[in-house]
């Protein structure tokens, strides 16, 4: 059984984030709440997201950390340009099929624990581009955790998807493991010889 935490000084914030009794800037959590759900806690507000940015998507996904936006505000300011600091990938925009390796490739480099959200119609399924050039989702690359719809999604809409995930990593549990189901990433050899 997980123990009970009675009383914990969290950190200084203005924003009550746990529990219901905020002092003097700092969070108190004075519910019955475990270890685990303090880690979830602290791992969903502070996300630090790997920029993926692939096509139009992006330039929204770059709104939404400006000063209009502020993704600041949720804690998922800290975009990282290599794998290995970040641990959510927003894919954002048309995964061609050649990038899907590289795709892949980098987010195997991700340290766990490590989530996905596939920003846009593109990402999520190909949009606009059924064709022979782009994977039909991400989600045959990579495990993804929340789907944001729209062509292109505002900055409101990809921060609402960032609430979901955060949503989401609270209600996780330490054993939690990722079935990775790769349905197309390469094609294979035969395809190479007729191309
Ligand atoms: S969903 Fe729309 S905006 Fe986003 S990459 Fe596709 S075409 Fe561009």
């Amino acid at each position: 059984m997980p123990k009970k935490v009675e009383t914990l000084v969290l950190h200084d914030s203005s924003t009550p984030v746990f529990g219901d009794i905020q002092k003097g800037g700092s969070v108190v959590v004075t519910s019955s709440g475990t270890l685990l759900d303090i880690v979830n806690q602290a791992r969903a507000h502070a996300l630090w997201p790997l920029t993926f940015g692939l096509a139009c998507c992006a330039i929204e996904m770059m709104s939404t950390v400006a000063s209009r936006f502020d993704l600041a505000r949720f804690g998922s300011e800290a975009f990282r340009a290599t794998p290995r600091q970040a641990d959510v990938m927003i894919i954002a925009g048309r995964l061609s099929k050649k990038m899907a390796p590289v795709l892949r490739q980098i987010y195997d480099q991700m340290p766990e624990p490590k989530w996905v959200i596939s920003m846009g119609a593109c990402a999520s399924s190909g949009g606009v581009y059924n064709n022979y050039a782009i994977v039909q989702g991400a989600d045959q690359v990579v495990p993804v955790d929340v789907y944001v719809p729209g062509c292109p999604p505002s900055p409101d809409a990809l921060m609402y998807g960032i609430i979901k995930l955060q949503n989401k990593i609270k209600q996780q549990s330490m054993k939690s493991t990722r079935q990775l189901k790769i349905l197309e990433v390469i094609p294979s050899q035969q395809e190479k010889v007729n191309a």
